[in-house]
């Protein structure tokens, strides 16, 4: 069913049924894709936009004008403080509700908790819906709060500068909630012939995974959402120093959460007179020899493709390394390298263990009677939390030690397969969107909502639509979160093609 190379003009012509012919419509030049796809690198231009981007004419028409419309609604959203804890997600559902209803749109607000819900709105392609095949589009709408000290500008003004929107959220993950609404509303407003339900889903809660995320939307209202196919957050379009773009990585798969306490009890008393007991001792040891504790690698078939892929964009002695991970005489030394090289290479050979709670003691003079430590615990799916943390009592070896596993951790889901339609469709279109850079299969170290999807047979896959390098990255839950403007562009234009790709009748 996809276009290819060698297809004639005329067989396309009748891909796409419009309801009503808008000429030039965005959709209405969809057709056109196939026939450009066969001559995609004569038509990538190399003049650069700013940043460097390079600029890619549009396979689906002109996008430009949604573009400019989602950047005032990432505006809007970015100013409204859906900062989690407490979230406040209804005043964004009923934001995105309310740019629904003007397109003629229904959505429903779904209450989740007092001031938090999720917004869900769908576009049916035919009575009866078949939710096996719908596409459902998620973006959440909390975010993590900011340190305002660290802020150069309003964490929540919507303050564009220099180039860029500046603002909690602009980036992870209100773009994609605008990306996603933008490539929504490009179906209405073709009035494209569906071949399923495509449904919008803004989530609330995703930053603490609480009684307000995905999980209870699934619970309450899995009928408004339920779909075969996903997109989502979690992937990369990645931007290289030199502002050309390198690579897109599409989640396909992702590590689980689960914390694990540490207690220590003993004695307590005068610090006058200290005894071996001591609690606070006893931990410290525990978690020093935890912390210098490696998990054996596990190459996840994922994985193993994303290195293979990745190779090739390396510079030679990364590149040498990562082409023999798998190797019984050089595996464990590209490895070791390539763990020490990069700490997201380590986190997805293996399970990875970080301290981040310590809590003891009151006063100075007072040894305490109990001590605890938190582990933030994130495992391969596959691996299982008892296996691990039974490892982790014969190493750190000592009776006065107790672990306790959170109740509330992760469940490890089925990755998202990498040989459907969908999958290769968007391959395809990432890569006609960025100039033939590769697509590559990823499997991300932090958790999304995806994996509640693919624990409901949701063929899930993240992508991140805009095009943004590691410094922009790395402000993503840190200081001065900003989007790059002219990623934006790129970002509307990538999603309207692959949602309509993937929806409109043919
Ligand atoms: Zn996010």
């Amino acid at each position: 069913m996809e276009f290819t190379c060698g297809k004639t003009h005329s067989q396309l012509g009748g891909v796409y049924v419009l309801r009503r012919h808008i000429s030039f419509s965005i959709l209405s030049l969809l057709f056109l894709s196939g026939f450009f796809t066969c001559n995609l690198n004569a038509q990538v231009s190399q003049k650069p936009l700013a940043l460097g981007i390079p600029q890619t004419p549009s396979l689906v028409g002109d996008t430009s004008t949604l573009a400019r419309e989602a950047q005032g609604w990432l505006v809007e959203l970015v100013k409204i403080n859906t900062t989690n804890p407490p979230g406040n997600e209804q005043v964004a559902a009923k934001y995105i509700a309310g740019i629904l209803a003007k397109e003629g749109i229904a959505a429903d607000t779904l209450d989740l908790a007092p001031g938090r819900s999720a917004v869900v709105a769908r576009m049916r392609s035919s009575a009866v819906a078949d939710p096996s095949k719908a596409l459902l589009l998620v973006a959440h709408m909390d975010v993590v709060g900011v340190d305002r000290s660290k802020w150069s500008v309003d964490p929540f003004g919507g303050v564009v500068k220099d180039g860029y929107l500046w603002g909690r959220g602009s980036i992870d993950d209100k773009s994609m909630l605008a990306a996603n609404l933008a490539a929504f509303i490009a179906l209405k407003r073709g009035g494209v012939h569906l071949n399923r339900d495509v449904i919008f889903l803004g989530t609330a809660d995703e930053e603490q995974f609480g009684d307000a995320s995905i999980k209870m939307v699934i619970a309450k209202y899995w009928d408004k959402i339920a779909a075969g196919y996903a997109l989502n957050e979690g992937g990369k379009a990645v931007l290289g120093k030199d502002g050309k773009m390198q690579y897109v990585a599409v989640q396909v798969s992702e590590k689980v959460s689960v914390n694990v306490t540490l207690t220590v009890t003993g004695k307590g008393g005068h610090a006058s007179t200290p005894t071996k007991d001591n609690p606070v001792v006893h931990l410290a040891a525990a978690v020093d020899k935890i912390g210098s504790y490696n998990t054996p690698v596990h190459l996840t078939s994922v994985v193993r493709r994303y290195f293979e892929a990745l190779a090739p964009l390396e510079d030679e002695e990364t590149s040498k390394w990562m082409r023999v991970i798998d190797t019984s005489d050089r595996g464990e030394h590209a490895q070791r390298f390539l763990a020490e090289t990069n700490p997201m290479w380590n986190s997805m050979m293996r399970d990875t263990i970080a301290p981040t709670i310590l809590q003891a003691g009151f006063r100075g003079n007072v040894i305490p009677s109990e001590a605890h430590a938190v582990l933030n615990i994130r495992l391969l799916p596959g691996d299982t939390i008892d296996v691990l943390v039974n490892e982790l009592k014969k190493l750190v070896n000592d009776p006065q030690v107790h672990f306790e596993i959170a109740p509330e951790g992760g469940l490890a889901a089925p990755n998202s397969s990498l040989e459907n339609n969908f999958f290769s469709l968007i391959t395809r279109v990432c890569a006609q969107e960025f100039g033939g850079v590769p697509v590559i299969p990823f499997m991300s170290t932090g958790a999304t909502d995806s994996a509640q999807l693919r624990l409901h047979n949701v063929q899930a896959y993240g992508l991140r639509p805009f095009p943004i390098n590691e410094t922009d990255d790395a402000r993503v839950h840190g200081d001065e979160e900003r989007l790059p403007l002219a990623s934006l562009p790129k970002g509307v234009d990538l999603m309207v093609r692959i949602v309509a790709e993937f929806s409109a009748s043919r």
